[in-house]
């Protein structure tokens, strides 16, 4: 009898032993934090062999299925998506923006990079307090990423805000330095140059990094010379397929049946909406879940190198800037505190 129970206790030992070692190798969490950077060296080596470049596996896409090769790794400075049915991001393309191409089918028709059920985010006009940080955590609860097309004024009323846009992962482009129309019979060549130049000057002064070189004309205008111009700049133009006219909603649920129904006529698209608007930051956490309901997919843009801004027009935003300097006294020269 003794017996037998201590050989039931030495097997129940044993068992707990190899589960917790089975458990330590093979742990379903592990694979899932150590994939995405797992998976790239053997990608590495068989370009060895064969004259193919490597695929590179984007950063923000979840790798599921991939089974680690060596355990055990330290764990990824970016955190998985705590959300397990979240939006995310399908699939993210590099742009290379040579030559200024054009994207949205609205007006650009050359370059069509979406399959069906599948979009692109745009946000234009910020930033702006309340609505934009409330358009990031939108879009971070869904662990998914826009296009920014932020204006240069605003960039410097608010530069931390848009620091905040930059540090979540989405790009970040540029829509002028005042939101003027470009394509107005008032606006010369070079005053519709130094629009475009300054907001991104603008941009790059409130991130302190260079922009991606991603523009939205205001209003969707534009003309031959800006558009050459873009291009002689390597710089991107965004028009979009499916336009919200949030800014025209009277509430947050006509900016989501204005982007649902033109969606499902369309089945696919850059969607321009305004971080700046307050119905659309209200709108967005319904509709980015009806969107992941109807089963589109966002690809997310990235320029494949930020812009290079010009010198001038980066000191121009700088001058514009400063305020003039009327008195140099210290606060405690100027703001006395008489009661507490
Ligand atoms: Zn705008």
């Amino acid at each position: 009898m003794r017996n037998a129970l201590g050989l039931m206790l030495a097997s129940v030992g044993a068992a707990v032993v190899i589960a917790a070692v089975w458990f330590w190798t093979s742990s379903p969490r592990a694979d899932l934090t150590v994939a995405a950077t797992l998976s790239a060296p053997p990608a590495e080596r068989l370009a060895g062999t064969a004259s193919a470049k490597p695929i590179p596996i984007p950063k923000d896409v979840e790798v599921t299925a991939t089974i680690p090769a060596k355990p055990p790794v330290p764990p990824q400075p970016k955190a998985a998506c705590a959300n397990p049915d979240a939006l995310g991001v399908s699939r993210v393309v590099e742009i290379d923006t040579t030559g200024g191409p054009g994207f949205g089918f609205e007006h650009f028709k050359q370059l069509d990079l979406l399959a069906d059920k599948e979009i692109v985010l745009t946000f234009d006009d910020g930033p702006w307090p309340v609505n934009t940080p409330s358009v990031l955590k939108s879009l971070a609860d869904e662990c998914t990423k826009a296009v920014f097309f932020p204006i240069g004024k605003h960039a410097t009323y608010h530069p931390e805000i848009l620091k905040q846009v930059a540090a979540a992962g989405h790009s970040v482009g540029a829509h002028t330095w005042s939101h003027a129309n470009l394509n107005s019979k008032k606006m010369n060549e070079q005053q519709a140059r130094d629009e475009i130049e300054k907001g991104f000057s603008a941009v790059k002064l409130a991130l302190g990094a260079a922009p991606s070189p991603f523009f939205r004309f205001p209003q969707l205008q534009h003309g031959p010379a800006t558009v050459s111009y873009l291009g002689s700049r390597n710089v991107a133009i965004f028009s979009c397929d499916l336009d919200s006219f949030d800014f025209k909603a009277k509430d947050a649920t006509q900016v989501i049946n204005s982007v649902l129904t033109k969606l499902e006529k369309s089945g696919k698209g850059i969607i321009l909406m305004h971080d700046f608007q307050k119905h659309t930051a209200e709108a967005l956490p319904v509709l980015l879940r009806r969107l992941k309901a109807g089963g589109y997919k966002v690809v997310h843009m990235k320029a494949k190198a930020p812009l290079q801004t010009l010198a001038e027009y980066d000191e121009a935003v700088v001058k514009d800037m400063k305020l003039p300097v009327a008195s140099t006294r210290p606060v405690n020269n100027v703001v006395q505190t008489v009661t507490e």
